[in-house]
């Protein structure tokens, strides 16, 4: 994930990936590689800069706290292991412009700077191959993915298809989308998706009272005044969040909000709850590791180093396909 706007995670980074990350580590199944997306936070730099370093170790921060376990999990920050930095040059010469120009999030973006042409940057037009670096360097065989995304992984399976076709050997496996079991996603208390920029989201590091807070301000049925009058739990943003932290007895809450049997004070109050009593246990560890930020740079260190040694192995494959190097 990007080191963007402090590197503070919120629930539907949570939800949506990490604690899918964190299943996948578990099963044992997979040699897993996370990263801070650091780099990627430049592409958004406009003209101001913020703290990178900082919002770096925040993130790896989140990551630890959901539980990504460094035994298990390779996790460092993308500048440190500069092969991504090789190879998304090299994958740069092989991508057509067609593909990058083509990218939604760019065509969005083109058109939202109009006339201020100057925001938009060279690095932000090969995002998709500095992605596509980042994934192909481990030679993975498959990402994590949220179900809208599964798009976002098209553009590294073509340059890993056109890559191979070109040398005329498999150097790259043609990674495949595991979608996340977390269908969907995360309304934020505005009841759109939850998102850093739409200022809509609780935060990870976020205290008690601040989610408490947060959610007593979050949009419910306008039409619902008094406890009588009857709610939409569909397009409330605090019944979404009801269904996702109390899954087992959400239906009752959901009934008696629609019969208007309750109001929506008594909804955001225990909805706080059961998201202040899923999250306490990652809140207590990210205070411990707060406390502690020498064991995170600790950790953002070694993990580096597990994925260069991997990184450099890929790099010694691709130069010597591209005909650049003999050995
Ligand atoms: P943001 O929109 O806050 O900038 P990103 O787009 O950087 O978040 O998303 C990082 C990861 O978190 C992605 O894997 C994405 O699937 C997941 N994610 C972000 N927002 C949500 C959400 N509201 N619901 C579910 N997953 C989300």
């Amino acid at each position: 994930m990007q080191a963007t706007g402090g590197g503070r995670l919120h629930l539907g980074n949570l939800e949506g990936a990490l604690r899918p990350w964190v299943k996948l580590q578990d099963s044992g199944e997979w040699d897993m590689f996370c990263f801070v997306a650091d780099w990627h936070a430049l592409t958004k730099v406009g003209d101001s800069l913020t703290d990178i370093a900082d919002a770096a170790r925040n993130v790896a921060i989140d990551y630890l706290a959901a539980g990504l376990d460094p035994e298990l999990t390779a996790i460092f920050k993308q500048s440190d292991v500069k092969e991504h930095a090789e190879l998304h040059l090299l994958l740069s010469m092989i991508t057509p412009i067609g593909w990058v120009e083509r990218v939604p999030t760019f065509k969005e973006k083109r058109d939202t700077v109009k006339d201020n042409q100057q925001q938009l940057s060279y690095g932000f037009l090969g995002y998709p191959v500095l992605q596509s670096a980042d994934i192909l360097i481990y030679r993975a065989n498959a990402v994590p993915v949220g179900k809208d995304q599964a798009a976002h992984l098209e553009i590294s399976r073509e340059i890993a298809r056109r890559f191979n076709r070109i040398v005329d050997q498999e150097v790259f496996p043609v990674p495949e989308a595991l979608i996340s079991e977390f269908s969907g996603e995360l309304m934020g208390l505005d009841a759109r998706k939850m998102s850093k920029s739409y200022g809509n989201a609780i935060y990870i590091s976020d205290s008690e009272k601040q989610t408490q807070k947060a959610i007593n301000s979050a949009f419910t049925t306008p039409s619902k005044l008094h406890i009588t009058d009857p709610g939409v739990p569909e397009g409330c943003a605090v019944c979404s969040l009801r269904r996702v932290y109390d899954p087992v007895t959400y239906e009752t809450q959901w009934d008696e909000c629609r019969s208007g049997v309750r109001g929506c004070g008594q909804s955001k109050k225990e909805t706080a709850e059961f998201v202040n009593s899923s999250l306490a246990p990652i809140r207590a560890r990210r205070a411990e590791l707060m406390a502690d930020v020498s064991y995170v740079d600790k950790v953002l260190a070694s993990g580096a180093d597990r994925a260069r040694a991997a990184a450099s192995d890929t790099m010694r494959i691709v130069r010597k396909a591209l005909k650049i190097s003999a050995a």
